[in-house]
């Protein structure tokens, strides 16, 4: 590409959006955002108080009926002007969750993509909405009706992970439907969604409707503990999921809260190795393994074991790290130094519990970015389902293979974990992906695919500890998440 645009140094004290205008934070406890790559502060972002979280939720409140009474089919428009604002600063946006995630300048365009889809699949709601009816069906002259009516003000808790794409898992869905929203952005990536509030800011949507506000996890208490917030929708770690799940329930609202993961890709005997090895490379070391979807234990057939090890390890190797604004970088930072030396810590922690290390990104050395929270990619075999390496997310490019010998053992080792967000299959059998497909206890399924993540009009599911709720994000999920369906009874006669 020959022209780009140029990102920002320092992007300054973030403002929140409320009521349609920036405002700044009455708070003075301020947060370094750090890029990851550089190790230098890049932004300043407002620990917000209880207070700015009123605001913002009363705004929400109080634009709520007008935009309610908005016909959906303008609602849909509204939609199209944020699509077409996304696609012109498509690239702005990329660039600048590489700044604050780390993640590489592909990573950020595909995850920009999967952003704007879900404004495409909500701009259909002049269908998505639509109630049933059934004459007679009350009785002979009485009709029924289901339709889906709006709530009122929903929030997000969002990760760091996704700085662009999840919020975008939700608030479509809910202003769509004739909710009003308020988003809460992860403080380490909080750029990102501030620069497209600014893009939305431009759309016209009556003040209240949407709102951004940053801070930490006090301000994600105080909106699921507000009065006036009907439900939730959280993405981050499993601990932090619960909490989210209880607190919501005891303040009587809906929730939908997704957790961490652990997932397992088990390449069988049949397996197209060449095709796997580059699949399960990008699966597992993309985003510097820190996407909820990433093959973190690889189990493999013993009578390919050998084979499989070679072409993995030679493949690894040649990753490139670096900083992700450098096309030709294949994998990035991790997210901050604390990251990084808890990733540390699991690698010390497998070499005392028996594991072999067969590539150790521990000390890599990233040419002009010496104080980058960098690990290259790092390989252990000898790994057994009770080691922490084999139990616990570790979040970052760290993986286990692992022998098997049956595909039963595969789906026990699965099993084992209490995490079911993901799982996949490499083999050319379609009995077996079958098999596979219908036991295996995990929300998102993989068939020669090691990150399968749904379409924007599929749910994004997760089964045990990598979701609690019953509603996904996404697709019809989301609509039903966003709406209540009132029945009505009608006799004329
Ligand atoms: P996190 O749980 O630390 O934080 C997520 C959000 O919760 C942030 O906005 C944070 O401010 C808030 N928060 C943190 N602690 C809180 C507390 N005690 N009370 C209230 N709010 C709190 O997660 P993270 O480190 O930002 O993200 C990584 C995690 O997210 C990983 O575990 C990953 O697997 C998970 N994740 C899951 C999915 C999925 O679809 N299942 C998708 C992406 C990420």
């Amino acid at each position: 590409m020959s022209h780009l645009p140029e990102v920002k140094e320092h992007y300054g004290i973030l403002k929140n959006y409320i009521e349609g205008k920036w405002v700044d934070s009455a708070s003075d406890k301020t947060e370094a955002v750090i890029n990851p790559a550089t190790g230098k502060e890049i932004a300043r972002v407002p620990m917000s108080t209880r207070k700015e979280v009123d605001d913002a939720v009363a705004a929400a409140k109080e634009a709520w009926w007008s935009w309610r009474e908005t016909p959906p089919v303008t609602r849909a428009r509204m939609m199209f002007a944020v699509k077409e604002l996304l696609e012109q600063h498509f690239e702005e946006i990329a660039r600048i969750m590489v700044q604050e995630n780390g993640k590489t300048i592909d990573e950020a365009r595909g995850e920009t993509r999967r952003a704007i889809e879900n404004v495409e699949v909500a701009s259909g709601i002049t269908t998505l909405q639509m109630g049933y009816s059934l004459e007679d069906g009350a009785g002979s002259g009485i009709d029924e009706e289901a339709i889906r009516q709006p709530l009122g003000v929903f929030a997000c808790i969002a990760p760091f992970n996704f700085p662009a794409m999840i919020p975008f898992w939700f608030w479509p869905y809910a202003v769509a439907c004739g909710n009003t929203y308020v988003i809460k952005p992860s403080r380490q990536v909080p750029c990102t969604m501030q620069y497209i509030l600014e893009l939305i800011d431009r759309v016209g949507f009556p003040p209240g409707v949407i709102n951004l506000i940053n801070g930490s996890h006090d301000v994600a208490d105080a909106l699921m503990e507000h009065p006036d917030i009907k439900g939730i929708s959280f993405v981050g770690s499993t601990p932090v999921a619960r909490h989210v799940y209880k607190t919501c329930a005891q303040y009587g609202k809906r929730v939908q809260a997704q957790g961490g993961a652990k997932n397992c890709l088990v390449v069988m005997s049949d397996a197209v190795l060449p095709q796997a090895v580059s699949n399960m490379l990008s699966s597992c070391f993309g985003c510097a393994g820190q996407r909820c979807l990433a093959g973190s234990n690889l189990l493999i057939m013993e009578d390919i074991y050998d084979e499989f090890k070679e072409r993995f390890i030679a493949r690894a190797k040649n990753i490139k790290v670096g900083y992700g604004l450098d096309e030709s970088v294949n994998m990035g930072p991790v997210i901050s130094a604390k990251a990084r030396a808890k990733i540390l810590d699991y690698i010390e922690k497998a070499i005392s519990e028996g594991g072999r290390l067969l590539l150790d990104g521990r000390d890599i050395k990233v040419e002009g970015y010496p104080d980058g929270f960098f690990i290259g990619p790092t390989v252990f075999e000898n790994v057994t389902p009770d080691m922490t390496i084999a139990k616990e997310e570790v979040f970052g490019p760290v993986v286990s293979l692992m022998k098997i010998s049956s595909l039963d053992e595969a789906i026990d080792i699965i099993h084992s974990s209490p995490f079911g967000n993901a799982a996949s299959i490499y083999t050319q059998s379609g009995k077996i992906a079958r098999e596979f497909k219908y036991r295996v206890q995990a929300g998102n399924i993989g068939i020669n695919l090691g990150i399968a993540a749904p379409m924007a009009y599929f749910p994004f599911a997760g089964y045990k500890d990598s979701f609690f709720g019953d509603l996904h994000g996404q697709g019809m999920d989301a609509i039903n998440f966003f709406t209540d369906r009132k029945v009505v009874i009608t006799r004329w006669i």
